[in-house]
């Protein structure tokens, strides 16, 4: 991706760059400023220094990830299922109460062989009618973040906790995200991406089976199943469109995740 639009996506998410004078405003040394001015638009930082980018937490490795234990009869999403069929099953799946409000199961979208897997909380309603996911204004912005990384949406692949809109997008309930647990853990099989972006608190809580808080877990790496996948934690697009001072710690987790996509993580 070009500069110029690069910088119409960063503008777009509502993100100033501050670029090095000596480096006569080449994107090298770009950091995000922090704090919100009048207009939304963020303050600049111009001398703070480069962030570090966090170590991956070995600790912090599931050995057995939650999805791993779940009763995978219960929703159908049996070890021998193709694609197609998990697709079926997810479509045919009365596996809890959410089956009966929903409009239409939202599977997934994108490219089955996609390096990045963005997994959000669950759809809404615009999800609901449409059949995709993050389709409504926290995926509009969704795909501006993940423009202002050089990625479109069609180079990922983006699915949900839950398959089904809890009503009135309420919280999706510990035994609803149980029961669809498995679906989710059969997509990552399939897509194996080289990295996954855990989008808001109920992802990553459900993801890393913790109930820290998402200000404690965004911007951390972690490992995620049996192929200890890297796993990052940030803002969910919908708080950021109600606490947009957040795009700054946002763009750098995604700053992060385009160095490791791009393998150079732990390079100065
Ligand atoms: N929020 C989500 O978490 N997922 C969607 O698909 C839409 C909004």
């Amino acid at each position: 991706m070009d500069l110029i639009r690069r910088q119409l996506y960063l503008d777009a998410m509502g993100i100033q760059l501050w670029r090095s004078l000596a480096a006569g405003g080449g994107n090298q040394d770009e950091q995000p400023g922090q704090g919100a001015s009048a207009g939304g638009a963020l303050t600049l930082a111009p001398h703070a220094p480069p962030s570090p980018i966090p170590r991956l937490e070995v600790s912090q490795v599931l050995s057995t990830p939650p999805s791993a234990t779940a009763p995978v009869a219960e929703c159908g999403a049996s070890e021998a299922l193709d694609w197609d069929d998990l697709q079926a099953s997810v479509a045919a799946c009365r596996a809890c109460s959410l089956c009966e409000t929903r409009t239409q199961t939202v599977f997934g979208v994108g490219r089955r062989d996609a390096d990045l897997m963005l997994i959000g909380e669950a759809p809404g309603a615009d999800e609901d009618r449409l059949g995709e996911p993050f389709v409504g204004r926290a995926g509009q912005l969704l795909n501006r973040m993940l423009a202002a990384i050089g990625l479109e949406r069609g180079q990922v692949y983006i699915a949900n906790i839950l398959k089904c809109r809890p009503p009135g997008n309420r919280d999706p309930k510990p035994e609803e995200a149980a029961a669809c647990r498995a679906y989710l853990t059969r997509q990552i099989a399939g897509v194996q991406p080289r990295v996954i972006l855990s989008l808001g608190r109920v992802s990553a809580q459900n993801l890393l089976a913790t109930g820290e808080a998402v200000g404690r877990l965004r911007g951390r790496w972690f490992n995620y199943g049996p192929d200890a996948i890297p796993l990052m934690v940030t803002f969910h697009p919908s708080y950021l469109l109600r606490s947009p001072e957040q795009k700054a710690l946002v763009w750098r987790d995604l700053t992060q995740v385009a160095r490791r996509l791009r393998g150079l993580e732990g390079l100065a």
